[in-house]
């Protein structure tokens, strides 16, 4: 963050509905294992990543782990890109800064020009030696501790990107087309989306833009239901609710994914999904932490506090409750941009 005969006949259907749910539900219980989810935010947040600020090489360690990850389950890269790796030159306090946003795509079977994007920033604040602002210096000496890791900020959103992306690859049964992006230069202001969006021709392509943000913490220990930012400018958060009560009461309730919370902190602004947003694309960030948590840009921000079963859950609502997205049966209705302006 910046400051998913008759009886016969009857019987081979209820064996395969439950033989198709029986296998799904394994697939959601292995890719969202917590154990891989705390694998994959631990080798985004390791020391040797220096912060991953955006323009160092620790920044650009983290979006080879993550280009890596895009090849091992097969992913397209897009042909105007370098690869995985879509280069862009982002204006920053210390002069304009090259990175790099990390996309792949796994293409709709029946819907390929309809596409929906699942998203996470990977660029973090760096450390007290590379962040250029004094603030941060200052900070992390107090704390005797240099590097800012950033483990839920964002890693964590990223690691649920890639599972998300493993998810969605293992199924093979997309009918829109999957964009799985990675933005860097998120903390200089949006830089990486802001250069993503510029290239886009026919944002009416977009069917929907899903951020994920700091979803390793909820906002207090008992409060654990993430929200969606900006939720009222679109119906996503009501699609996706209806799609988890129909599928799973049981574990997630009527209203999982809850409203936005700290309106007066204006979340729906400060994470990539904005830019999507003004031109109209259903875009919004699923998070679950608060702007107000007291390792929110500290240098305590480790992979030893977060909670990887909540993780966990929400990456299973993400995907279950996108499922009439992804396979092109549902779609939410379109952000009015003039809503949008201060
Ligand atoms: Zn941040």
């Amino acid at each position: 963050m910046r400051y998913c005969a008759r009886l016969f006949a009857l019987t081979a259907a209820v064996l395969l509905t439950f033989g198709y749910a029986h296998a799904q539900s394994s697939a959601l219980d292995t890719v969202f294992h917590q154990d891989s989810l705390r694998l994959l935010v631990s080798r985004l947040s390791a020391d040797s990543m220096q912060g991953r600020l955006t323009g160092t090489q620790g920044n650009l360690k983290a979006a080879e782990l993550i280009a890596d990850e895009f090849r091992r389950i097969r992913a397209k890269p897009l042909a105007s890109n370098k690869g995985y790796f879509m280069p862009f030159t982002a204006p920053t306090l210390l002069g304009p800064l090259a990175s790099y946003n990390v996309v792949a795509a796994l293409p709709g079977k029946t819907k390929p020009q309809e596409l929906v994007v699942f998203c996470a920033h990977y660029d973090h604040i760096g450390t007290a030696s590379t962040n250029p602002y004094e603030f941060f210096k200052g900070r992390a000496k107090e704390k005797g501790d240099t590097i800012y890791n950033g483990a839920n900020d964002n890693a964590s959103g990223v690691a649920g990107m890639i599972a998300l992306a493993r998810y969605y690859a293992l199924q093979d049964n997309n009918e829109r087309t999957l964009l799985f992006i990675a933005f860097s230069g998120e903390e200089y202001g949006l830089r990486g989306s802001e250069a993503m969006t510029a290239t886009i021709e026919q944002p009416e392509q977009f069917q929907a833009v899903i951020n994920i943000e700091m979803i390793g913490k909820g906002r207090t220990e008992g409060m654990q239901h993430p929200m969606i930012t900006g939720d009222r400018l679109s119906d996503l958060r009501k699609m996706l609710n209806r799609r988890l009560q129909l599928m799973d009461s049981k574990t997630f309730g009527r209203n999982y994914f809850v409203e936005e919370q700290y309106t007066e902190e204006r979340l729906f602004a400060r994470s990539d999904n904005y830019p999507f947003a003004l031109m109209g694309i259903p875009a919004h960030t699923v998070m679950a932490g608060s702007p107000y948590d007291r390792l929110y840009h500290s240098v305590q921000d480790e992979v030893e506090t977060l909670n990887f079963n909540m993780m966990s859950r929400i990456l299973k609502a993400i995907a279950i409750s996108c499922e009439p997205l992804v396979n092109g049966t549902a779609t939410p209705t379109r952000i009015n941009p003039r809503l949008l302006e201060d």
